[in-house]
Parts: C-alpha cells; structure tokens; sequence
C-alpha cells in the first residue's frame, strides 16, 4: 500500500492551490454577494486543463485519472466551492456521459471541446417531480423521423445558463419506467432549449442553477447519446464518479474551514491569550482534523478504485460522498463556532463554508440516498 501522492501529483496541487489562493481568493465574497458566475475564470481553467481532467488527450483531455481530478476539485473548492461545483459537473456529468457512451462522432464533435474548455457542459438529470426518484423522470422524447421532439423542464441544473451543451434525460418509452429513458445532447442554440429560472441559493452562490426547459425541442437522432433507453441507467453509472467529485468539493471545503479556523484561533485573544491556547478549541480542531483526514483516506480511495477501471465503485463512493460530505458540515459548524461571532458575519470565511458545504448533503444524491444505496449494495439487491 502506497499513500504517497507522486511528484507530479504533488505540484499539480501546488499548482492549483497558487492559482486558486491568488486568482480566485480575492474574488470570492464579491462573486458570492452578486451570484456571479466567475466565467471570466474558465480561460484559466481551460489553459491549465481542468476542465477535461479526466479524458484522454487525443479527447482534448489532460489524459489524468480521478486522482488528479480529485486533487483538482480539492484544492479549488478549498478556496471557492462555487468553481469546485462548476469544475465538477463540467467534467465528471457532462463530459463524462459523452465519453463514457457517445459515438465517435459525438466525442469527436462535443467532447472535444468541452475537454479543451472552449465549450462548457452541463447534465440535466432532476426534475421538481423527479429529484432523489429520478426514475420518474417525465419530460418525454418523441422520435418524428429523423428528430426526437422533447418536451418537459428540469430543475436544478448546474451551470444552465452558461452550458453550450447539455445533456439531458427524458422518457422514449414510458410502459418501460426507468429502462424507457434515454440521454440525448443538446446544444445551446437548438430551438426550443433555454435555461429558465436561475435559482437564488443559500450557497455555492456564484455557481449557477438553472431550470432548463425543453419546449417542442428538435434534436437530431445523432444526438441520442448511448443507446435508446439506457439513459437512466447510464446516469447512475456516471453518479458513480460525480458523487466522487462531490466527495472532493465536500473535502475541499472542509479543509478550508479547518485551516481558517486554525489560522483564527491562533490570532484571536480572549482572557489575554490566543483562543487556540485553551483547550476547548484544541480538542475542536484535532477532532475538525482527524475528520478530515479521514475523509481524505476514503475519498481517494474510492478516486483510485475509479482508476482501476475493471469494476463499478459505486458502494465506495456512496461512502466517500456520504462521510466526506457529513464531515465537511460538522467541520464548518467548529469553524464558525470557532470564530464566535465573527464567524457570524461576511468579514471572515466561516459564514461561507458554513452555507455552501450543505450542498455536498443533497447533491447528487442525498445523505438518505447515499445509505440506501449503501445498504442495496451490501445486501445484495439491485
Ligand atoms: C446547488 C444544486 C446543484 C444541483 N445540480 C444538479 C445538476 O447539475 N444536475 C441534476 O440533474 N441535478 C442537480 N441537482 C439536484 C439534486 O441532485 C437533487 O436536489 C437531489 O437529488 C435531491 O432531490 P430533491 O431536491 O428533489 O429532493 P427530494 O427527493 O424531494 O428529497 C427530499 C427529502 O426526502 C428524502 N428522501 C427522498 N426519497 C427518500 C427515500 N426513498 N428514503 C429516504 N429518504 C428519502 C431526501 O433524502 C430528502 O431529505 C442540484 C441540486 C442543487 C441544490
């Protein structure tokens, strides 16, 4: 067993955490305040390859594994968890889809792009009827020819306003329930496609989350992505991976917290003596600590199962999503406890971490969910 990250993974997260501290830090609270989306940020991305970690390089790709995608989401969202999040459907939704059961056509087509960053993706699986049962999923595809005609909305769609390609779910064959649906991609631009209500968030406010809605929307039969009734099943082959994404931001953030309150605690005075000298606050960031690094262990774990590439790793990283994410919401409740009152106002970090880690508890997957599928797979059920 070997923990030791390599050399070129090692400056990779010194790489990504100079350019996160110095291009994103300062922005952060401005971009949180306004729920700007920081796309003046994406050459950035794009130029250092993060926005196709995980695919080969004749795909555009930085030809990385989970690994690295991992260290690259961490060290983000240890700064800014609204660029871990955009970063994160980007590549291990969208991208990943396409990769995983596009065509060569399609790959050559979209995911070249989108792993070169000249294009960002977005995945549109949720629907406000259809969110931890998304195999209710309701907006329905009708093959006319040579076209599908979808109509429906979804909810809750990371970076639908800014997506030049989305891929969405939607019903071809309703007497099959969750085996009658199907992914296709769609482009910006195609009649009928347009983001709607872009939602106003408790946190991870400078990521967006949009409504989509596909209204008598024409999309070409090449566009259907995988087989015809595999989309569903498709998504939760490629949650398998976006949980380990979300594992990652949840991670990311915790540490962020915790060196926050580190950083606190050493320069607040209380009773003439720095707060980090009482005992109180040490057992709170030796705990704060000791979580994180457990959930550093099984989160790159589960990344180095997905490395593998023989078997599904979803039970890992249910687990991985699950503790990582708990984690990461006890750790920022210590570290605005930490900061007393002012981790009560938007002059400190705490407030934020405390608001944008709760995210990584719903998405893609809930807590609740993320222990039945736990449970499925330890009991053996499907
Ligand atoms: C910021 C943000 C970004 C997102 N990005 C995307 C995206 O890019 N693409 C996308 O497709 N979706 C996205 N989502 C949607 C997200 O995946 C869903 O919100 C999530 O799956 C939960 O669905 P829901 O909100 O409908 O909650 P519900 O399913 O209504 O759940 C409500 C409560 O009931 C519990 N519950 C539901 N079913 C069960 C059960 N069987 N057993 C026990 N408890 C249960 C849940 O755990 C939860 O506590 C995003 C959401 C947010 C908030």
């Amino acid at each position: 067993m070997n923990f030791q990250f390599t050399d070129e993974q090692q400056q990779l997260r010194r790489s990504i955490r100079e350019f996160a501290e110095g291009e994103i830090g300062p922005h952060v609270m401005e971009w949180d305040e306004a729920s700007h989306f920081p796309i003046e940020i994406m050459p950035n991305l794009a130029e250092m390859g993060l926005l196709g970690v995980i695919f080969p390089e004749r795909y555009g790709g930085s030809g990385l594994g989970y690994i690295e995608y991992v260290i690259a989401i961490e060290e983000l969202s240890r700064v800014d968890g609204s660029v871990g999040i955009i970063v994160a459907a980007h590549n291990s939704l969208c991208s990943n889809h396409i990769f995983k059961f596009g065509s060569e056509a399609q790959k050559q087509k979209y995911l070249v792009p989108l792993a070169q960053g000249k294009k960002i993706g977005a995945w549109s699986l949720t629907e406000p009827e259809a969110g931890s049962d998304a195999g209710g999923t309701r907006t329905i595809a009708k093959r006319e020819g040579d076209h599908w005609l979808i109509n429906g909305a979804k909810t809750f769609t990371t970076n639908g306003h800014y997506a030049d390609i989305c891929v969405a779910m939607a019903v071809t064959d309703k007497s099959k329930n969750s085996h009658g649906i199907s992914a296709f991609i769609v482009e910006k631009g195609t009649s009928g496609f347009k983001p709607g209500k872009k939602e106003n968030k408790l946190g991870l406010r400078a990521s967006d989350t949009s409504e989509i809605i596909l209204a008598d929307c024409r999309v070409p039969q090449e566009n259907l992505l995988g087989a015809e009734g595999e989309g569903f099943i498709g998504s939760l082959k490629i949650l398998d991976g976006g949980r380990i994404s979300i594992a990652a931001l949840a991670l990311g953030m915790a540490q962020g917290a915790l060196d926050a309150a580190i950083k606190y605690a050493k320069q607040r005075k209380q009773f003439g003596q720095p707060i980090s000298e009482f005992q109180a606050i040490q057992f709170k960031l030796a705990d704060m600590a000791t979580q994180v690094e457990a959930a550093r262990l099984i989160v790159y774990q589960a990344a180095w199962l997905a490395d593998q590439d023989s078997t599904r790793f979803t039970r890992e990283s249910s687990m991985a999503k699950l503790f990582a994410s708990e984690v990461a919401v006890r750790v920022a409740n210590e570290c605005v406890q930490i900061h007393g009152g002012y981790g009560f106002i938007k002059d400190y970090p705490a407030e934020k971490f405390y608001r944008d880690v709760k995210l990584c508890t719903i998405g893609e997957g809930t807590s609740e969910i993320q222990r039945l599928v736990i449970a499925r797979q330890l009991l053996g059920k499907k």
